[in-house]
């Protein structure tokens, strides 16, 4: 079009043959084996531990996250797979740390036996694990207790994403502020020091309201902290810009504008400059680089190579970031970076990824992008199916995965077949509930917040009448 939108994306003509009109992603049934013979480094690297994926995909619909939407289903490792890897791993590299890798660990279904094997089997050997991606709630904290007994206790790791409960809804990330509290009075008090929050700003309907939030939570966990460890207590802030990410519900939000940000990150500087607070920040230009080559077109391939050609390299080392090259790379095309990054995009419009599905119906990015601008939080889809397009589009791999594995096939997915348990399957996502400062008159599923993931509260009939 004029305006420089997309009028469609289609295979050329003379592909028209053989190139599909929709290129769709391509999932394993079933995890292949984790790898356990690695070659052993001699010097310290970064990362320098073995890792097993214990789950891949995540069913808690955060609306910002990719990962949570290109990685689905979920599959889980069987957990005799995990303990076998693990001592395989022992023997055949001597690595000390070993880390289960999944996008949320508290979900995995077996974390509790998991967790109970690997301290009987290894606690008195000089094995730490690493758990990342731990929910905020005392079950994480008993999780890393068990884990860390008898260890020096370093940091404990929380990712609210927002500080306050209506940014959190619209998110879909809704884990209440007293909860979170109450958390950080379980992690002090079982000896650790640090606690490290992760925050983003630039989230759709934020205020500067939400952005003081971060500064007061900060300053409430300090003090919770305090009153277990005294000065040693630390708080560490990381605060990141969100980037609206292709194949998200957030595909079509503008990146917030540069000002603001600056004066956003001040505000945050003046009022975390405290002693047991570390605040780090980053760079808005860098999250601008990042954001129109998320959702650039294939124009931006001129804009690479002439940035390219100009001395841009390693951009992401802080030492290398040339953005004279691509402030000059942009004006040297004819592109604006802010048309790529700091546009809001109708949600008719054609985007350049609308020829590549992850399995997941924009109808569904659609109906998750107006939840959040009314505050609906939306379930677990482990607990509620809301027919995201995944079960249909992997229908035969979902029925393969139950002959293979048996059971349920550990899919996230509802399993088929006469003999198999029945979730609720709804065409859209059906709201928990609205948050009331955002859609005072709008009723959810219930009056009131409740959290998310109750296993099947929703009776399909429920869900029908909807
Ligand atoms: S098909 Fe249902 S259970 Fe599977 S990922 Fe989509 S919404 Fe979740």
């Amino acid at each position: 079009h004029a305006d420089g939108t997309l009028a469609s994306t289609h295979p050329l003509p003379e592909f028209a043959d053989v190139a599909p009109e929709t290129v769709r992603k391509c999932i394993v049934t079933v995890l292949p084996p984790p790898v356990t013979d690695f070659i052993v480094p001699y010097i310290d690297i970064v990362h320098n531990r073995a890792a097993i994926e214990i789950q891949r995909g995540c069913t808690r619909g955060c609306r910002f996250c990719q990962a949570g939407m290109i990685f689905r289903p979920v599959r889980e490792r069987p957990l005799d797979e995990v303990l076998a890897a693990v001592e395989r791993i022992m023997e055949s590299t001597g690595f000390e740390e070993i880390s289960f890798l999944s996008l949320s660990s508290s979900d995995y279904s077996y974390i509790g036996e998991l967790v109970e094997e690997v301290t009987a089997r290894y606690g008195d050997k000089k094995l730490s694990i690493g758990l990342p991606s731990l929910r905020i709630e005392s079950f994480s904290v008993d999780l890393m207790d068990r884990l860390e007994q008898g260890r020096r206790r370093s940091g404990f790791t929380f990712a609210p994403e927002a500080a306050t409960d209506r940014l959190r809804d619209v998110i879909n990330k809704p884990i209440a502020t007293n909860l979170m509290l109450q958390t950080a009075h379980e992690v002090y008090s079982r000896g650790w020091t640090t606690i490290k929050m992760y925050f983003m700003i630039g989230h759709p309907t934020q205020t500067l309201e939400d952005v003081e939030a971060i500064a007061r939570l900060a300053h409430e966990v300090l003090h919770i902290g305090r009153s277990y460890v005294g000065r040693k207590a630390k708080v560490r802030v990381g605060v990141s810009t969100l980037v609206p990410k292709p194949q998200t519900p957030f595909q079509w939000v503008p990146m917030e504008d540069e000002e603001t940000l600056r004066a956003q990150q001040e505000h945050l500087r003046r009022r975390l400059r405290a002693q047991g607070i570390q605040l780090s920040l980053n760079d808005p230009r860098e999250s601008l680089m990042e954001a129109f080559l998320s959702r650039g077109d294939r124009r931006l391939a001129a804009v690479v190579e002439r940035a390219w050609r100009l001395g841009a390299q390693f951009d992401a080392w802080g030492d290398r970031f040339n953005w004279q090259a691509w402030q000059q790379a942009f004006v040297d095309t004819g592109l604006d970076m802010d048309w790529y990054a700091r546009r809001e995009r109708a949600v008719t419009e054609t985007l350049p990824w609308d020829h590549l599905s992850v399995g997941v119906k924009k109808e569904f990015l659609i109906a998750e992008y107006q939840h959040s601008l009314q505050g609906a939080v939306v379930d677990d889809c482990r607990d509620h199916c809301f027919s995201c397009g995944i079960i249909t589009q992997f229908r035969d791999q979902r029925r393969e995965a139950q002959q293979v594995l048996g059971g349920d096939g550990s899919w996230g997915c509802p399993a088929f077949g006469r003999d198999a348990e029945r979730q609720p399957v709804s065409p859209v996502p059906v709201p928990l509930y609205f948050n009331d400062e955002m859609s005072p008159d709008r009723q959810g599923q219930f009056a009131e917040r409740v959290p998310q993931r109750r296993h099947r509260l929703i009776s399909a009939e429920k869900v029908l009448e909807r």
